[in-house]
């Protein structure tokens, strides 16, 4: 899985960082939680593909993780996009996606879905489960895991040859863990494939306060992005508006064995996030700064 950071300010932009907007490549295509103002572009600098699979996925209705949207849909249907596309966010999210593009005038060329959640499953498909918590926000924000499904261990060539199986599709076949007969007998798929791989883990949880039902939801994730929105010495406005702290972002990350933090939702009074990424690796030293248009690969 390919990650890319869009938009990594929190509640107005600044020149160096857009509003909230993650994106996730998978092999069952695109999945991107929130969509700030100002996305549209982003995504086009990212490359990420106007017409493929693509689900958002909407943390709140607060303007700076919404106001996207209208602009993003206009873009993709000006642009030729033919697929559908899925919205997900809490109640409110339909009609704003209905108001925002009808008050316009803007008929998309591709169908759009909008699908209102609460906590538990979002999504499932062949490829990932999605699964929702409530974060401690002040105005009702959803936390979003994304679970890679369990993937086919690897094949091994030459104990296939062994038992002579010619390649072709029984090879196929066993790699997708089905048994074959050569010859008249049945072969295992586990004869010659090892123990299947476990899928990667995502955990989206922005505009919140620290909160067990986060590091529940969290827990073994191979990247946690989270609010880290201040330092420690304004852990009162933190508390005020319902963010974290990159200290406190960090303790998430440490109390759900989560393997890499990425702190983001920056507050714009922090030209410079040196002092939040020393605070955060004090409590979890995998921890880093999210950047606008950074993106890596998930191994
Ligand atoms: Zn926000
Ligand atoms: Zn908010």
């Amino acid at each position: 899985m390919r990650v890319t950071f869009l938009g990594t300010g929190g509640s107005v932009p600044t020149k160096q960082r857009n509003l909230p907007s993650f994106a996730v490549r998978t092999d069952g295509g695109l999945v991107m939680f929130d969509c700030g103002e100002g996305t549209q572009k982003q995504f086009l600098i990212a490359k990420l593909g106007l017409n493929r699979e693509m689900r958002i996925l909407i943390s709140h209705m607060h303007a700076d993780h919404i106001l996207g949207i209208p602009g993003l849909l206009h873009s993709m249907s000006f642009m030729g996009r033919s697929r559908d596309l899925e919205i997900y966010g809490p109640p409110g999210i339909r009609a704003f996606v209905q108001c925002t593009t009808e008050t316009v005038g803007f008929r998309s060329m591709f169908p759009v879905r909008v699908i209102e959640v609460g906590a538990g499953t979002a999504v499932t498909t062949d490829q990932y489960t999605i699964k929702t918590v409530w974060a401690d926000h002040d105005f009702p924000c959803l936390s979003y895991a994304l679970v890679e499904n369990e993937k086919p261990g690897r094949f091994y060539p030459a104990k296939a040859r062994k038992l002579g199986i010619p390649k072709g599709p029984l090879w196929k076949a066993l790699q997708m863990g089905k048994p074959v007969r050569i010859g008249g007998k049945k072969i295992d798929a586990s004869r010659v494939v090892g123990e299947p791989r476990k899928g990667l883990k995502i955990t989206y949880a922005v505009d919140t306060r620290p909160c067990e039902r986060v590091v529940r939801l969290a827990s073994g994730s191979d990247l946690l992005v989270h609010d880290g929105m201040f330092a420690s010495d304004a852990s009162e406005r933190a508390r005020e508006f319902g963010h974290s702290t990159a200290s406190e972002a960090a303790t998430v990350a440490k109390k759900s064995r989560s393997r890499s933090l990425a702190l983001t939702h920056f507050s714009a009074i922090y030209e410079d996030t040196r002092q939040l990424l020393v605070e955060a690796k004090r409590v979890f030293p995998k921890s880093f700064v999210a950047e606008d248009l950074k993106s890596l690969e998930l191994p």
